[in-house]
């Protein structure tokens, strides 16, 4: 951490002017207490800071990965890995590493998660020597039949994707009635695994369950045990703050999640809020023996997949990722009122266009198809549900 601090003041543009602004010199950060000195990170901070002022001095483009956050939150974050922050994300998740965590043995991974140019993923898969992380790579946006397809062909110990993409797969089998394969293990992340869905992949699948809490801008954050007492923070790559009106929280009480990301040195990630999680410490001893703290609960980055009248399940990234290139649109929210009912908030020039609006109205009918209205309507602000730190991108009021 120290180490982490002292270069993104002396080579990073961005930190160094935060630090200089906030009176706070490298040398006065010695304990893990006193980072609590050092600015918070907003997502806007990030976002709205050029990449070259985020690019440590001496780091080139072309020897780091660009990764783009998408999805979860409405606007994307752009920022530069190194090959150290992938090799560490690569060795976290790394069927050797998590067969010791699951208490099985894993050695093929799948994963199905959504597609771009610039996940993390993408990243890992480019940096890291095959030998070293070898996955077989679905697209958690290709129907549900197709996923089933590759999971029976390939097999995998291992499976990691999103609770709702599990949903529609468990769905697609049930109906079937076809033998299928059980994965040993199967990691869930980005959002909520709830019990519904729980219940539902417990009728199909054998696979022990586990949830492991990530990011694109800071990777692998924590990770269950097959003791399921909660999330294990990953101590060696991430510090983790639970912050509630800038101070720490006690076990028991919600803050809003705060990383550091101790492995990556072309962007360093310093107390950054930017993820919109509100998690829980809790006060228990994992049985496992490992003294890294344990999250108890993480909600926020939830997000809704809407389930049409025809009963078809549509991942709420297809959605994003269909508007959020759409010149002009930053912030937006896509509500699901009734089955067929679907509205479109979108915020500032873009909600003033026709053209815009128009574009945006295509690209989500394209998705959803003729059965569903939609309404795209220019509003001033969006504000979060009551008990969320932000506004979320894709809601659903419909209940199943
Ligand atoms: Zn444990």
């Amino acid at each position: 951490m120290r180490a982490l601090v002292r270069h993104a003041h002396a080579r990073v543009p961005f930190y160094r002017r935060r630090m200089d602004a906030a009176g706070v010199r490298p040398e006065m950060i010695r304990t893990l207490e006193d980072l609590a000195r050092l600015p918070i990170v907003s997502k806007a901070d990030l976002r709205e800071t050029p990449l070259s002022d985020l690019l440590a001095a001496g780091m080139r483009p072309a020897d780091c990965f660009l990764v783009e956050t998408s999805g979860s939150t409405g606007e994307p974050t752009r920022l530069y890995k190194d090959r150290g922050a992938l090799f560490s994300v690569g060795a976290w998740a790394s069927p050797p590493n998590i067969s010791r965590w699951v208490g099985r043995r894993a050695r093929r991974l799948m994963t199905l998660f959504v597609r771009h140019e610039h996940t993390l993923e993408a990243g890992l898969v480019r940096s890291l020597p095959r030998a070293l992380l070898r996955v077989h790579e679905g697209d958690a946006l290709a129907p549900p039949e197709l996923q089933l397809r590759e999971l029976n062909t390939h097999r995998p110990d291992l499976l990691i994707t999103y609770p709702s993409v599990l949903r529609g797969l468990a769905l697609v089998a049930k109906e079937r009635g076809e033998p299928v394969h059980h994965p040993t293990a199967i990691v869930l992340s980005a959002e909520v695994f709830d019990a519904p869905t729980r219940r539902l992949a417990a009728e199909v699948f054998t696979s022990a369950y586990f949830n492991a809490y990530g990011s694109t801008e800071a990777g692998l954050m924590a990770l269950e045990c097959y003791h399921h007492r909660g999330l294990h923070v990953t101590g060696t790559r991430t510090i983790a703050e639970l912050l509630h009106d800038g101070r720490p929280v006690a076990p028991g009480e919600a803050g809003e999640v705060v990383v550091t990301d101790l492995t990556n040195l072309a962007t360093p990630i310093i107390r950054y809020a930017g993820l919109g999680d509100v998690a829980v410490w809790s006060p228990a001893r994992c049985p496992c023996g490992r003294a890294l703290p344990l999250l108890e609960v993480i909600e926020g980055r939830r997000v809704d997949a809407f389930v049409l009248p025809d009963g078809r399940i549509v991942h709420p990234y297809r959605l994003t990722l269909a508007i959020e290139h759409i010149d002009g649109v930053h912030r937006y929210q896509i509500v699901q009122e009734a089955p067929d009912r679907v509205r479109v908030f979108l915020v500032g020039p873009a909600g003033d266009g026709v053209a815009t609006r128009q574009m945006v109205a295509d690209a989500v009918a394209a998705i959803l198809g003729p059965q569903v209205t939609i309404a795209v309507e220019p509003v001033a602000a969006i504000p979060p549900a009551p008990g969320e730190p932000g506004p979320r991108p894709v809601r659903s009021t419909v209940r199943h």
